[in-house]
């Protein structure tokens, strides 16, 4: 095989595992696949500064463009893989066409989930997860005044805080009990605070029955019978991992299993970022972390691993979040 090292996935990942090969040194092939026709870019300010028209496209990119040049990877954008071939190592891409690999690298990322809502379709309902769907949003939050947000994980709580910031009157429902539940009570009762301080009104312990207009959203209806207005809908409610194109290799709940390198169980080909489930020595199961950090950390260990260097140290995963500058 010539096909050197392929990653699929032009994610923060992905980059992050191509540049480091060659930082240590590796001199074969490195090609990076990117399903979106934008560089990699980092996806944390989409729902902060990015929404709030605060930090352009341009200061979210992993890398400009030179950067890959110069380091001699061939970065392929609005090219999809399709079909992975463990046994014969080849993709199938979208265009058609194939490609051989020495190894491949599954940093595909998270697909939103979209949940079985009616009005989902709706013109006005919209969901984030990359820098077209944050455009969109940003422009119909510039004509909105009333916001409902279906989700209070990470990325609803973060939105409903930026679109506040921007002067939309701003409602959030969850099922659960309160924001950022999964961190527990406490922290939860803190972040609760914040958004009501900042006058976004929550409704915890019931969710969202339909979404309801003529063609455009026009208002919210719960659990309960309530019907909220709104010009816009954001439904944050989580991301499963981008793995469908892939077969022949062992998944945990859609995300491929792979030891703390990033080996998955078939040969030659690995998994970093949100699409993988990393083997955790203290919990002894694999688990997927769908954070800034573990990305970053991932890409770099599987460099390591594929460049024959030594691995370097796990550390601990940490992550941020950014509400009404709390
Ligand atoms: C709105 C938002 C806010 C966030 N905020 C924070 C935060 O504050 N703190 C934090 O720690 N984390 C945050 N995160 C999480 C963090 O951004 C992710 O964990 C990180 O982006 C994962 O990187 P990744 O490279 O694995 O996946 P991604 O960034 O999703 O990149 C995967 C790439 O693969 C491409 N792709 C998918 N399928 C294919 C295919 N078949 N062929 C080719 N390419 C494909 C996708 O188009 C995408 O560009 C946030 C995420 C979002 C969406």
């Amino acid at each position: 095989m010539t096909g050197g090292v392929v990653v699929v996935g032009a994610g923060l990942a992905g980059a992050t595992a191509a540049t480091s090969l060659r930082e240590l040194g590796f001199d074969g092939t490195v090609t990076l696949l990117g399903a979106e026709p934008v560089l990699p870019y980092e996806r944390p300010g989409l729902s902060k500064g990015y929404l709030a028209g605060s930090t352009s496209a341009d200061d979210l990119q992993v890398h400009g463009a030179e950067v890959y040049e110069t380091l001699g990877i061939d970065v392929r954008l609005g090219t999809e893989a399709v079909a992975l071939d463990a046994q014969a190592q080849r993709l199938s891409l979208a265009d058609g066409s194939t490609l051989s690999y020495d190894d491949v690298v599954i940093a595909t990322g998270g697909v939103n989930r979209r949940p079985p809502l009616p009005g989902m379709e709706l013109t006005g309902v919209h969901q984030l997860r990359t820098i077209a769907e944050a455009s969109a949003l940003r422009s119909a939050a510039s004509m909105a005044r009333t916001a409902v947000v279906v989700g209070q994980g990470f990325v609803g709580c973060e939105v409903a805080a930026t679109l506040r910031s921007l002067g939309l009157d701003v409602t959030m429902v969850d099922p659960l009990p309160g924001p950022l539940w999964a961190l527990g009570d406490e922290i939860s009762a803190r972040v609760a605070q914040w958004h009501a301080d900042a006058g976004v009104r929550m409704r915890n312990a019931v969710g969202a029955a339909s979404l309801d207009g003529d063609g455009t959203v026009t208002s919210v209806t719960l659990a309960d019978g309530a019907v909220l207005p709104a010009d816009l809908v954001v439904v944050g409610v989580g991301a499963r991992p981008a793995t469908d194109w892939v077969s022949g290799v062992d998944l945990v709940d859609g995300a491929v299993a792979v030891d703390a390198d990033g080996r998955s169980s078939a040969p030659r080909a690995w998994a970093i970022g949100d699409a993988a489930a990393a083997w955790d020595e203290q919990t002894r199961d694999h688990r997927r972390v769908e954070h800034f950090d573990s990305a970053i950390v991932q890409g770099q260990r599987v460099a390591h691993a594929l460049a024959g260097a030594p691995s370097p140290a796990v550390g601990r995963t940490w992550f941020w979040t950014d509400q009404h500058g709390d």
